[in-house]
């Protein structure tokens, strides 16, 4: 017998129009019964899989994915670890739009993970009858009770991909996701074509989670990096032909509380304009203390820190190799959360420490 528990965050899955005719998502209580009452779910099982049954947990507040911030990362964790033990595996039902951002952050949230969490959700809402929802919801049930894969992932329109490689790629169809820098873990179709050589190594004793010292351990890490949170900003900047020197300086010493980290989205292999200025402003970050992320804001490839002479680690900046924006940003936030100093978290941010990135002999 298989037992995934899920926890209903919200998304449009959950959704129905409000009084406005805007699509907002129902409570948890509400959701649960319309889950129950469709084809395959009824009865907390899940047909074709005869061993399979779940269970049900939501957020206090159900909420548009727009609208988390890294707490909700944290409290999202938290509630996995609250009922690890009992679940053979985990869904996270989350809305699309800021899915690639949680499924990073929990990838770094929760090292030592010994069962799947996958997240999951929808472009249409399940009482929609043209709708991924239903697909989506018992493709990420029977995934989660079936693989042994030991890693946050993405499931979505018959692709499981690894969570810190996922992006939302489509804002209307249902092939939403992509993992344009890595292939997926799992294809679903008329079987399930597992890419297992691609899964995480399971973590051993001295850092499984399924070991209760390592979970309780893990919870009080969880607890100082929900306190730390309130105390530093990482913004993202989108670099663009013309972008002032001013726009990067107000960014940082505006923002409050003050930046640790700053996630550039640069040119290409991680290049940028050559204004002096520009350049002052981001190496006087960098002395400062913010950590500075070299990403491209190119949908596929890598930065080569270095390859061109345009190249934004001359001022310091991380070259980010293959590393989605998305996950970039959630780790800097869960390692500067977790009170590293700026060496160190520099040092992490260049290494793969969930499978987030490639690094690249250039
Ligand atoms: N705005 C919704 C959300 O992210 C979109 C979706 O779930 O597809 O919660």
């Amino acid at each position: 017998m298989a037992k995934v528990h899920v926890l209903y965050t919200g998304g449009t899955i959950g959704c129905v129009p409000d009084a406005q005719g805007a699509l907002a998502p129902v409570p948890g209580p509400e959701f649960e019964r319309l889950v129950l009452s469709m084809p395959g779910l009824s009865g907390h099982r899940v047909a074709d899989h005869p061993g399979l049954t779940w269970t049900m947990g939501w957020l206090d507040r159900t909420l548009d994915s727009s609208a988390m911030t890294p707490a909700d990362w944290i409290v999202i964790a938290r509630r996995i670890l609250d009922v690890y033990d009992e679940h053979d595996g985990f869904v996270v039902l989350h809305g699309t739009d800021s899915m690639a951002y949680t499924a990073s952050a929990l990838s770094f949230l929760l090292p030592g993970l010994s069962k799947p969490v996958i997240l999951g959700g929808s472009q249409v809402p399940l009482t929609v009858a043209l709708s991924d929802a239903l697909p989506n919801l018992v493709g990420a049930l029977a995934l989660a009770g079936t693989l042994p894969v030991p890693e946050v992932c993405v499931f979505f329109d018959t692709r499981l991909l690894r969570g810190n490689r996922a992006r939302k790629i489509d804002a209307n169809r249902f092939a939403g996701f992509g993992s344009p820098n890595f292939p997926p873990l799992a294809t679903v179709g008329s079987f399930v074509d597992r890419n297992s050589a691609l899964w995480l190594p399971m973590p051993g004793e001295d850092s499984s989670l399924s070991v209760p010292a390592n979970r309780a351990g893990r919870r009080e890490e969880l607890d100082a990096q929900a306190a730390a949170l309130d105390g530093f900003s990482v913004p993202m900047l989108w670099l663009h032909p013309g972008i002032r020197a001013s726009t990067v300086s107000a960014m940082l010493s505006g923002t409050v509380p003050a930046a640790k980290g700053l996630v550039l989205l640069a040119f290409g292999e991680g290049n940028g304009p050559t204004d002096p200025a520009f350049l002052a402003a981001l190496a006087g970050a960098d002395r400062s203390g913010v950590v500075v992320m070299d990403n491209t804001q190119v949908q596929a490839g890598a930065v080569l820190p270095g390859a061109y002479a345009t190249g934004l680690g001359a001022v310091g900046a991380v070259g980010a190799y293959d590393m989605t924006p998305e996950a970039s940003y959630a780790k800097l936030v869960c390692l500067l959360a977790a009170g590293l100093d700026p060496v160190a978290v520099k040092g992490l941010m260049a290494t793969p420490i969930a499978g987030e990135l490639t690094v690249i002999d250039a």
